[in-house]
């Protein structure tokens, strides 16, 4: 199957060519930054499951072992990519079908906004719990996203 997803202005579509997994918010400041939000929303597949279909993100490198991934016309955040390992994520708001993966894990608590209450249930880690991420599936987390 292909989950296809892309940004507002409609100039930059990818296709995931798997179910993606992994789904999670991340509550860290970086992420709320670059979401301009108050946690970003993530979904992942490997590497070689994600295609840009039309157009390419412009890429912001947020760090030194990362990079995310917008539309330059739009601004819609697209994507969030560790440089090492096989896995990568797309933002769930930007899914096509956007309720077709559920929640699984919340990432950097400890910047939580104090008021935010999601009452999921879901697990909780803080962004320095680096091998839990997404059933492991990005190796080299740190601190700087
Ligand atoms: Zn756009
Ligand atoms: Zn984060």
């Amino acid at each position: 199957m292909t989950v296809t997803g892309g940004c507002q202005c409609g100039r930059v579509r990818y296709a995931l060519s798997v179910t993606p997994r992994g789904t999670h918010f991340c509550h860290c400041r970086m992420c709320q930054r670059a979401a301009g939000n108050v946690f970003a929303g993530l979904t992942g597949v490997k590497k070689d499951e994600l295609s840009w279909t039309r157009g390419e993100p412009a890429f912001y490198r947020s760090s030194n072992v990362a990079q995310r991934g917008f539309c330059r016309d739009c601004g819609t955040p697209l994507y969030f990519g560790y440089d090492k390992g096989d896995w990568n994520c797309v933002t769930i708001g930007s899914l096509d079908r956007p309720e077709d993966v559920s929640l699984e894990t919340h990432y950097g608590v400890e910047s939580r906004l104090p008021w935010l209450q999601l009452c999921d249930g879901m697990p909780e880690h803080e962004s320095d719990d680096s091998d839990t991420r997404a059933t492991g599936m990005i190796s080299n987390q740190s601190e700087a996203e």
